[in-house]
């Protein structure tokens, strides 16, 4: 998939100096103890949240006891083992491809009209602070699904600030898709419930909800996506955090499934991510998969999530 030097780098080192610190001489528990202590330190200044760091710990430590790690043959494969499937297990196996699910779509949706039924859309409701990334990910999207022969609706649904709505714009234009928007100061909710119907109307395949943003701890923020979330009874609500903003991505990630809930993420700035632990404490979090990671400015820089190469990655 991607390759970009130094990638997780700080997670790839807090791993192998784990292991090798235990390799070199037999443990009694009161070292591994020391040993394990250090690792958590070193998973959190990777960027994985105290509280994920700490289950983590907990689970390596569980599949460790019991087991005579200073004897075994191949130790170091033995805690690589370890550590690799307590990562691993912070992932869901499941994922949410949109672009299959909307090709899907369309094909129960032309057969329905067929018979005078309705034509549905999928609807994808995007949530997160500002400057995540969401208009940019829309729009990488939007451009991923026209290339899939799909027709999005672009929504600016963020109209609390008119450059939000221009932004989305001159998204939409560029990849040639077309964007419901109203003035600005218009309640979001009405907005995006209008955009569903006119979608319908003109048998747009998936449509696309940019939200504002803010401050993601701001209680009127997640009240009013809370309320566009029942307004629109979306197929899909997908978080977008950037992979930078370290410390709050636990925040981010709680509130938002707490209060709106959270079927999906989608990682950015993946491409300038030397630490690694974004993708885990996000995982760990919100219980949802991780479906796409930004991986650069352009509109072909989103990628499919696979969890398998992320541990690949991590453990190489
Ligand atoms: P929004 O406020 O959440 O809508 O954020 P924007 O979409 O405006 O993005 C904020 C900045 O992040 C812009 O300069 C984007 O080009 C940049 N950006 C978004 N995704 C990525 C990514 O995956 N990698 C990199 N390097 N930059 C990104």
């Amino acid at each position: 998939m991607v390759l970009v030097i130094g990638m997780f780098d700080k997670l790839k080192e807090a791993i192998k100096s784990f292991t090798k610190s235990i390799v070199e001489k037999e443990l009694t528990e009161k070292e591994l103890d020391r040993y394990l202590w250090d690792f958590e330190l070193r998973l959190i200044s990777s960027d994985v949240a105290s509280s994920v760091a700490r289950s983590i710990v907990e689970d390596v430590k569980k599949r460790l006891v019991g087991q005579k790690v200073g004897r075994l043959t191949n130790v170091k494969e033995y805690l690589f083992n370890a550590i690799r499937e307590s990562i691993r297990s912070v992932f869901p196996d499941s994922s949410i491809n949109l672009v299959e699910i909307a090709k899907q779509r369309r094909k129960e949706n032309l057969e329905a009209i067929k018979t005078g039924g309705r034509w549905k859309p999928i609807v994808v409701l995007f949530l997160g602070p500002n400057g995540s990334g969401k208009t940019t990910t829309i729009a990488k999207l939007a451009w991923k699904l026209k290339k899939n022969n799909l027709m999005p609706l672009l929504v600016a649904a963020d109209t609390f600030r008119a450059g939000a709505i221009e932004q989305l714009e001159i998204h939409a234009e560029r990849v040639g898709v077309p964007l419901m928007k109203r003035e600005y100061g218009v309640d979001p909710a009405s907005v995006a419930y209008d955009a569903i119907a006119h979608a319908s109307s003109k048998k747009r395949d998936i449509v696309l909800i940019d939200t504002a943003g803010r401050l993601g701890s701001d209680m009127d923020l997640l009240q009013e996506m809370s309320k566009i979330a029942r307004v629109t009874k979306p197929d899909y609500k997908i978080l977008v955090v950037d992979a930078l903003s370290g410390n709050d991505i636990a925040n981010q990630a709680e509130m938002f499934s707490k209060h709106v809930g959270v079927d999906g993420n989608i990682l950015t700035k993946l491409d300038a991510d030397v630490k690694g632990g974004a993708a885990i404490t996000l995982a760990y979090m919100t219980k949802a998969p991780i479906v796409y990671v930004g991986v650069g400015q352009g509109y072909d820089d989103l990628v499919e999530f696979n969890p398998d190469w992320f541990i690949e990655k991590i453990f190489s």
